[in-house]
């Protein structure tokens, strides 16, 4: 696969389905998490270019609201077809900006988004659009001008998250990429252009998120914020919406737990309980970032751990045999590191990786895949969301205190469960309050709804689930 050398230079926005120059002329880098080289050029947005785009998406809603479902339902068809021409071109971009393997990120940062556009058809057909309930007649409806805020670790899959669902059920949109990871927003932007969505449906302004975000949240033409972030930003975003008392839908921050019980297979669970955790180097925010294990089994279990952190090839994120690449940005990395740093101090035993850079990579923001293992959970390391590749093994006394300690934290998006006997596992899985959860490693299903509870955000993304928050209900009583 061929990388592009020359830097992208993005200088319009996409507004009222045209190419059109930002109002201001300051722009923003993106940069090549591997190389720290500029690879593109995106605008900075204004409040006045959010107001032109709003009023784009204003306009449009008044007829995209009342086109056929067949019609939505083909754009979406289209949307999705274009999207798989181009996975391998998307796959290397986000490869690039973010650092993730390029075989998985075809996989997953392509992949993902053209199955969410593709699956929009079905979905919509199991919408329960009109019901009767004694003399009145239940409608649902669009919820109208939804502003999206995305970000940069999944970028595509998240944008898709928000707009396929939000314009097959009859909204339009305005979107606001992350500054991080911007340049695939621009490929679906001109995806939707030549499949030739009406003017206004789908509005991209770039930009940084306290002047377009905030610009997007505050203002009183949109009717709804789709929101996918950090939980600092996720409350920013609630606060300026609630001015004009507009539905907020908010995923945010996790920090997973992933309990193996004292009859599970733990060579298995560790293992794939790694993965999970390393996931596009950590930068997931349903990784299981906890393991927690029976305290008489913790040394078997930081034994398989390092072993597998240790055999974890870190590197350029085009070669094959790379499984770790880069972290996004050298802020991420500096975080990252501080965490590590921080669990050293907090007296967590390391037991793989640690601080310092990788050996031999000393250019691109890369993070050595770590291991801490006896941690207490009201150590930092097991209560903030780091977002790099740190594990944090917790040894239990007993399911009772695994159960106590997986809820013991501000978050609550995900988590799994490892045991030999499956109801057993499924009986700890429903006491443990998180949006998802996996047994004995259960795989992504991107039609399964995904949100968080507690502090990690309210609402579902993804399959049925996602029609149901782009829409309202209105009775009329006959
Ligand atoms: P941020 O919250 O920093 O940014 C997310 C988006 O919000 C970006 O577009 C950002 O703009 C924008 N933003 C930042 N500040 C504001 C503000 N004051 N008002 C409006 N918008 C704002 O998160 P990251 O991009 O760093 O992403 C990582 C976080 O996202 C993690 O906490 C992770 O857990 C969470 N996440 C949650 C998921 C979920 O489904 N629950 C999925 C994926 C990630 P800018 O471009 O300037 O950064």
């Amino acid at each position: 696969m061929a990388v592009a050398t020359e830097i992208q230079v993005r200088d319009k926005l996409y507004i009222g389905g045209e190419w059109v120059d930002p109002s201001g002329s300051e722009t923003l880098d993106v940069v090549n998490s591997t190389t720290e080289e500029v690879i593109g050029r995106i605008p900075q947005s204004t409040p006045q270019d959010v107001d032109k785009a709003v009023a784009a998406a204003r306009q449009a809603f008044e007829s995209w609201s009342q086109t056929s479902l067949k019609d939505r339902a083909d754009c979406m068809r289209q949307i999705s077809g274009a999207l798989a021409a181009r996975s391998e071109e998307i796959g290397a971009l986000v490869s690039q900006e973010l650092g993730m393997p390029l075989k998985l990120s075809v996989q997953i940062q392509a992949g993902l988004p053209t199955m969410t556009f593709g699956s929009m058809p079905q979905l919509l057909e199991h919408v329960v659009w009109e019901q009767e309930v004694g003399n009145s007649q239940i409608v649902r409806e669009p919820v109208g001008v939804v502003g999206a805020i995305t970000p940069w670790n999944y970028p595509l899959h998240q944008i898709a998250l928000k707009v396929a669902p939000a314009i097959a059920v009859g909204c339009t949109v305005v979107l606001k990429p992350s500054e991080v990871a911007p340049l695939n927003a621009f490929v679906l932007a001109e995806i939707i252009d030549e499949v030739g969505l009406p003017a206004g449906v789908f509005n991209l302004v770039t930009g940084t998120g306290p002047v377009v975000g905030e610009a997007i949240a505050s203002h009183a033409g949109i009717d709804m914020v789709s929101f996918t972030g950090s939980t600092r930003a996720g409350k920013r975003v609630s606060e300026l919406a609630a001015q004009s008392v507009k539905p907020v839908a908010l995923e945010l921050g996790g920090k997973s737990a992933n309990v193996i019980l004292d009859d599970a297979d733990l060579q298995a669970a560790v293992t794939d309980g790694m993965a999970k955790c390393y996931l596009n180097s950590g930068q997931t925010c349903s990784a299981l970032t906890r393991m927690l294990v029976p305290r008489a089994k913790l040394e078997e279990a930081e034994r398989i751990a390092a072993a597998v952190a240790e055999q974890t090839k870190v590197g350029d994120p085009f070669e094959e045999d790379t499984r770790l690449g880069p972290l996004v940005s050298d802020v991420q990395r500096e975080r990252v590191r501080g965490y590590i740093q921080k669990g050293i101090d907090e007296g967590a035993k390391l037991v793989a990786g640690g601080a310092e850079a990788p050996d031999g990579l000393d250019r691109g923001y890369f993070v050595r895949p770590t291991v801490f293992s006896d941690v207490k959970n009201g150590m930092t390391i097991a209560q903030e969301e780091i977002f790099g590749p740190v594990l944090s093994i917790i040894p239990y006394d007993d399911e009772e205190d695994a159960i106590r300690i997986a809820n013991d934290s501000v978050y609550g998006l995900a988590g799994g469960v490892w045991s030999g006997d499956e109801e057993r596992a499924k009986r700890v899985a429903r006491r443990i309050r998180t949006g998802q959860i996996e047994i004995n490693g259960g795989v992504f299903n991107p039609l399964a709804p995904f949100g968080g509870y507690k502090q990690s955000g309210h609402g579902r993304e993804a399959g049925s689930f996602a029609l149901e928050e782009f829409l309202q209900v209105k009775s009329m009583q006959l």
